[in-house]
């Protein structure tokens, strides 16, 4: 039985919007969500499920490439209007044939060139396919012969290839999927959403950390047509989020999306977020901008009330630095030789957000500072250290006395907190681990 072919048909920009070969200026586009549809954009990028079947595709790994079930004459559309349906079924049908090469192990393996490294797990590649869909890949290959593996590919490492971030394995198996068949696949549930009880996962760190990856990687990886997609996404966040910008704010620097990066600034300007946080979680540029703007937002009486003591506010900052050296004697030394208290300068918040958790531990040693006191957010240590998810902070601050049903402003507790960042994917990992340790210690 012979393949039944169709007749060749140009490709239709559904399926496949034009190469970022050709408009890699593209991405910084306008991102008024106005609209309030991403398919309502310029780019009509198909977000239809990998496994679509039109009936004629083969779906089964075992039948080679490019075999099909052949149709009965009935089935064969004709005339004018039947062109449209068969541009559909051959592009699916392509699309579902380069799918193989990326799912089906054997022929991954056979055929694959190379290999990309993520979070140590190789992921095989067919260099020529990633050069025609990718300027970055296709100066690469040109460029960077990689390390050799043991069957003589070349192999490239996900962390040599980021100057800046992350892309985890399943975001960049998303992207990668995008590049073979011109289709996105929809986020895997396992490391896009959160663990939490009531979710939307519309807006939960998971879902937001996800879309970040697949932004940064697109942009590294010049797809335009997917940066303007993903900055669509994480400018609906923003217009939802207050703290959580900081992710977004951040990769839309390294990405060069001004209208992103102004968006989330006006944003956190106008938020409680504190100023060490901003800081810390964001590049020096932004976070100077960001205290910039939030002097223009305030009225002249708000800044009188806001100017400090700038000796008091010295010696804060002092033991803020002693705290990042774990060094306990110099923050027993700047108590001393001031009136400046541990409760003063949020020690506790300080150090559950951002150092180890041995100094978490020498500071609540001491003794001085109230274990359950709130900051200028309303977040208690304990809602501070669920953010950051250290468990042996957690713990060191649980058996001090902080308080696990104390609630944030909105409501939120410690533990509320932990579940809206965590992924089913850590969330089981964990969980097992937990298990195994409770066998061995039971054997
Ligand atoms: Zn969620």
């Amino acid at each position: 039985m012979g393949d039944f072919y169709f007749p060749y048909l140009p490709s239709s920009p559904l399926l496949f919007p034009s190469s970022s070969h050709e408009s890699d200026d593209s991405s910084n586009q306008n991102i008024s969500t106005s609209s309030g549809s991403e398919a309502s954009s310029g780019q009509n990028i198909s977000t239809a499920s990998s496994h679509a079947s039109n009936g004629l595709i083969n779906q089964n790994p075992s039948i080679p490439l490019g075999t099909v079930a052949i149709p009965s004459l009935e089935d064969i559309p004709t005339g004018f209007g039947a062109i449209p349906s068969l541009e559909v079924i051959s592009l699916n049908k392509l699309s579902s044939n380069l799918e193989q090469l990326l799912i089906d192990c054997r022929r991954s393996c056979y055929y694959g060139d190379a290999e990309i490294v993520v979070e140590g797990r190789p992921i095989p590649i067919h260099r020529y396919i990633l050069a025609v869909r990718s300027r970055f890949f296709d100066e690469l290959f040109t460029q960077e012969k990689g390390s050799l593996e043991e069957g003589g590919k070349p192999r490239y490492f996900m962390s040599d290839l980021l100057p800046h971030g992350k892309v985890g394995y399943e975001a960049f198996l998303v992207f990668l999927s995008y590049l073979y068949t011109g289709k996105l696949k929809p986020s895997p549930l396992d490391v896009s959403t959160c663990v939490a009880d009531v979710c939307a996962h519309d807006a939960c760190r998971p879902a937001i950390n996800f879309t970040v990856e697949l932004l940064y990687a697109s942009s590294i990886f010049q797809v335009p047509e997917l940066v303007s997609l993903f900055q669509r996404r994480l400018a609906n966040f923003v217009n939802r989020l207050m703290w959580m910008c900081n992710p977004i704010c951040w990769v839309a620097f390294h990405c060069q999306l001004s209208q992103l990066v102004a968006k989330c600034m006006d944003r956190i300007a106008r938020s409680d977020l504190d100023s060490i946080s901003i800081e810390k979680d964001l590049p020096y540029q932004v976070s100077k901008d960001i205290k910039f703007l939030r002097k223009e937002l305030m009225s002249d009486d708000e800044q009188k009330i806001e100017a400090v003591d700038p000796l008091h506010e010295m010696v804060i900052k002092r033991i803020h630095e002693a705290l990042d050296l774990d060094d306990i004697e110099r923050v027993k030394l700047l108590l001393t030789d001031s009136d400046v208290t541990l409760n003063d300068a949020n020690a506790l918040h300080y150090a559950a957000a951002h150092c180890s958790p041995k100094i978490v531990y020498e500071v609540l040693g001491l003794g001085l500072a109230d274990v359950n006191l709130r900051n200028s957010q309303g977040y208690t240590g304990l809602h501070t250290a669920a953010l950051r998810r250290e468990p042996s902070v957690i713990v060191s601050l649980l058996a001090t006395g902080a308080c696990v049903l104390d609630l944030t402003l909105d409501g939120r507790s410690a533990v509320s907190i932990c579940r809206r960042l965590t992924r089913p994917k850590d969330y089981h990992a964990i969980t097992e681990k937990g298990q195994k340790l409770i066998k061995t210690g039971y054997a």
